[in-house]
């Protein structure tokens, strides 16, 4: 069994209540156990910034898939959800990208490992500082101190 973390995002159609409906839908995938869920976070768009705010979050899984199993697992859920992909950093119902699994390193075409933005990303590593802030984040250091070091102010943990 290994440790994975993803991050979910979304901000079309009423998006707390699909990040809390994907947190459930992750636990009913076959080989995946939700292990534990952070916070909701509301958070300003990145990069195309005419758009509504979303709500990012992080879930601790543990699973036997392999890492391209998972990551099928997950693009399967997302459309299940309803996304349609249209153009980058478009707007989406759902948004689950694999951000680390144990200590796996990989570039393929289908899949980076660790996700190659998410050091950069305040919008992840809030949630993810919350679960585990000592997690070591590839070669970039601890997710705690690579919080530290970004713009926080368009990420506001929601409350309950
Ligand atoms: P984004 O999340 O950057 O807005 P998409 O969700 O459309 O974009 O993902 C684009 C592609 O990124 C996917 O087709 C997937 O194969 C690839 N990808 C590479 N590494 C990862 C990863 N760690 N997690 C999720 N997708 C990844
Ligand atoms: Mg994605």
């Amino acid at each position: 069994m290994s440790r994975a973390y993803i991050a979910l995002g979304s901000n079309l159609e009423q998006p707390q209540q699909q990040v809390r409906a994907a947190f459930a839908a992750l636990d009913t995938v076959p080989g995946v156990r939700l292990r534990r869920a952070s916070s909701l976070y509301r958070t300003a768009p990145v990069g195309y910034l005419d758009q509504p705010d979303f709500i990012n979050a992080v879930a601790e899984l543990e699973t036997d898939l392999s890492p391209l199993a998972l990551l099928d697992a997950l693009m399967a859920l997302e459309e299940h959800f309803g996304r349609v992909r249209s153009f980058r950093n478009a707007p989406r119902v759902l948004d689950l990208d694999l951000l680390m699994m144990e200590d796996v390193e990989l570039e393929s075409e289908r899949l980076t490992l660790p996700h190659p933005r998410m050091h950069e990303r305040a919008f992840v590593l809030a949630p993810l500082a919350e679960l585990q802030p000592d997690l070591a984040v590839g070669r970039h250091g601890r997710a705690d101190r690579l919080l530290a070091g970004l713009d926080a102010s368009g990420v506001e943990r929601l409350a309950g």
